[in-house]
């Protein structure tokens, strides 16, 4: 065996293990260097329970993964986290708006005492941004937007390559452009917040109706305020191309779209190029966590360059790492 073979062995046999904060389940996985995802496991979130009874929950599918490693004879070297709003840089803390228990919860504490691995972890938008950039419907791409439209809306901005940060890493809260000026109270304190009016949590609020049991017209509206936050950012950011993924737009799918592109192409008017698109996630239901072993990867790189900056290590990275945001 040659040395490069040698080489793309182990590559093969490293993972991060990702975690995805979601909508209705948290959700676990591994994803090897070329994002592939090997293996999940799900956990519900219930309702009315403390924080550290999410936790364990949370904690049973990342054991169930670490037990499936063993199985696929892989080796976990991080943990990935992609969580919704308001996190901390790394998800240090975190405070997801559909689950009220977890107010600063110290997730990758928590995360790093049951594993003893480094956890690397950001928005959720900001996940599935890199995992659409990498291998989905941005792939190519050096500048889009991401939305995810769930219980809460959060988005994710690639500008030039790199994705955005912002003053306290949230860069990208799409959900707070107001849609409705002098409409709904957001939990943020505005009124007309596009999650106020537009997110699954409101939908059910404003129709009295479970998301898969939609009217036509609640399904045009949300996908033209949808496509009105999109277009404005468009417009402010010089961008084309929006992709949007979450509970919302899975449940109300080509209605939804329709409408949304027929906003941004009346709200959109100042590109220099294309006309501004938006698209569904390609990666569909494996985006999240793809996204959250891209977190993963970067933060591992990010980790060994700054070794190398410092002397300590001159060892190669291991894996490739995601072809988007490689700038830093
Ligand atoms: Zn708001």
């Amino acid at each position: 065996m040659t040395d490069q073979a040698t080489d793309d062995t182990a590559k093969r046999r490293d993972v991060v293990l990702a975690i995805d904060v979601g909508a209705v389940e948290f959700s676990a996985g591994l994803v090897t260097a070329r994002g592939e995802l090997i293996d999940r496991s799900f956990a519900d979130i219930e309702h009315d329970v403390g924080p550290q009874s999410h936790f364990a929950a949370l904690a049973s599918a990342v054991l169930a993964q670490r037990e499936q490693a063993k199985q696929h004879e892989v080796r976990i070297r991080a943990i990935g986290v992609g969580c919704p709003g308001e996190i901390d840089r790394n998800a240090v803390a975190v405070s997801p708006a559909h689950i009220s228990a977890w107010r600063s919860f110290p997730l990758a504490q928590h995360l790093h005492e049951l594993t003893d691995l480094p956890v690397y972890g950001d928005l959720d938008a900001k996940a599935l941004a890199l995992a659409e950039g990498w291998l989905g419907a941005a792939r190519g791409a050096r500048s889009f937007a991401t939305l995810v439209v769930s219980s809460s809306i959060s988005g994710g901005l690639m500008i030039d390559g790199e994705l955005l940060e912002g003053r306290s890493g949230n860069a990208g809260h799409i959900g707070h452009l107001i849609v409705e000026p002098g409409g709904r109270r957001c939990r943020c304190g505005a009124r007309g917040c596009l999650e106020a009016e537009a997110s699954g949590t409101a939908i059910e609020a404003i129709t009295g109706r479970r998301l898969d049991e939609p009217s036509w017209d609640i399904m045009r509206r949300t996908g033209g305020l949808v496509g009105r936050a999109a277009g404005m950012t468009c417009s402010a950011l010089d961008l084309d191309l929006v992709v949007v993924g979450g509970t919302v737009p899975e449940s109300f799918a080509a209605t939804f779209f329709n409408a949304a592109q027929e906003e941004i192409d009346a709200v959109a008017r100042v590109g220099h190029g294309a006309a501004a698109r938006i698209t569904p996630t390609k990666l569909g239901d494996r985006g999240p966590l793809i996204g959250a072993g891209a977190l993963g990867w970067r933060g591992l790189r990010r980790a060994l360059k700054a070794r190398q900056r410092s002397g300590a290590d001159q060892t190669p990275p291991s894996g490739e790492a995601p072809t988007v945001d490689a700038a830093e």
